[in-house]
C-alpha cells in the first residue's frame, strides 16, 4: 500500500517572515496526521536551508523546486541537485509546467534533471500535464503518456520518484477536472509506469495538482490511484495546507 503524500509548492513566494508560518505547519503535523500521511514543502531556494532546520524533528520533508542537470560548473543562477541535497532537502520538483513554459524546459532536459536528482540521492517529483487547448481537443491521455515516456529515465522506483499530474489549465485557476477525468488519467499513468518499469512501479506515488483546496481535497484524495496532492496557493498557510492533509 502506498503512503499518501501531500506536498506544498510555494513557487516564488516566501521570505524570512514566512518561517513562522512554516513553523505552524510543523506544529500541526501531529501524531494523528503523521500516522496517515507524509507532508512535504518545497520553499524557494533562499529558504531551503532554514526550513530544513526548522523541519528537523517534525518529519516534514523539504524539497527544491528545480535543479540543474549538471553537478556543478559555469551555470550562473542555477542550483545543482547536490546543492539542494546539501541544504537538508530530500526531494526536488522537476518539470513543473511553469518551468517548462518560463524556461523552455523540454522532456529531455527534465529527464536529465531526474537523473541528476537521483545521483544526489534526492527523490524526483516529476510534473506532467496537458494545456487547456490539449484538454479541449481531447488529447490529454496522449500528451500525458508522451511526457511520461520522454521525461522519465530507466529504472524508476517508488523510492526515488513521485509523479505529479497537473493539468496546466487547473493551476491557480480554481478549475479542476471531474473526478472521472482525474481517475482516468491516473489510471493511464499507472498503466504506463507498470508497462515500462514492471511491478516496482506499483509503489510510485501519483499526486494530483491544480487548485487543490480544503473544500475539494476530500473528494480528490479519495479517487482511485490518487496517492496525494501537489498544492500551490493553499500550501502557503497552515490554515489551508493542514486541512488538505487532514482530508485523509
Ligand atoms: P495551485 O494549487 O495554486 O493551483 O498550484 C498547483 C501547482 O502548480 C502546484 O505545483
Amino acid at each position: 500500500k502506498r503512503r499518501p503524500l501531500v506536498a506544498g509548492n510555494w513557487k516564488m513566494n516566501g521570505v524570512k517572515a514566512s518561517i513562522a508560518e512554516f513553523g505552524r505547519i510543523c506544529e500541526g503535523y501531529d501524531h494523528a496526521l503523521r500516522a496517515k500521511v507524509d507532508l512535504l514543502v518545497a520553499p524557494p531556494a533562499t529558504l531551503l536551508s532554514t526550513l530544513a532546520v526548522v523541519a528537523l524533528g517534525s518529519r516534514i520533508a523539504i524539497a527544491g523546486q528545480d535543479c540543474h542537470p549538471n553537478p556543478n560548473g559555469a551555470h550562473t543562477g542555477d542550483l545543482s541537485a547536490e546543492m539542494i541535497a546539501d541544504t537538508g532537502a530530500s526531494a526536488v520538483i522537476v518539470g513543473h509546467s511553469e518551468r517548462r513554459a518560463d524556461h523552455g524546459e523540454t522532456d529531455a532536459r527534465v529527464r536529465a534533471k531526474v537523473e541528476a536528482a537521483w545521483s544526489a540521492g534526492l527523490t524526483a517529483i516529476v510534473c506532467i500535464g496537458e494545456s487547456r487547448d490539449e484538454h479541449i481537443a481531447g488529447r490529454t491521455l496522449q500528451v500525458v503518456r508522451h511526457q511520461l515516456t520522454a521525461s522519465l529515465p530507466e529504472g524508476v522506483t517508488g523510492a526515488d520518484t513521485v509523479i505529479a499530474y497537473e493539468p496546466i489549465w487547473a493551476i491557480g485557476t480554481g478549475l479542476t477536472p471531474t473526478t472521472h477525468d482525474i481517475a482516468e488519467v491516473h489510471k493511464a499513468i499507472r498503466h504506463a509506469l507498470v508497462a515500462r518499469f514492471g511491478a516496482q512501479a506499483q509503489a510510485v506515488r501519483l499526486l494530483y495538482g491544480g487548485s487543490v483546496k480544503p473544500e475539494n481535497a476530500g473528494e480528490i484524495l479519495s479517487i482511485a490511484d490518487v496517492d496525494g496532492a501537489l498544492v500551490g496557493g493553499a500550501s502557503l498557510k497552515a490554515d489551508t495546507f493542514l486541512p488538505i492533509a487532514r482530508a485523509y
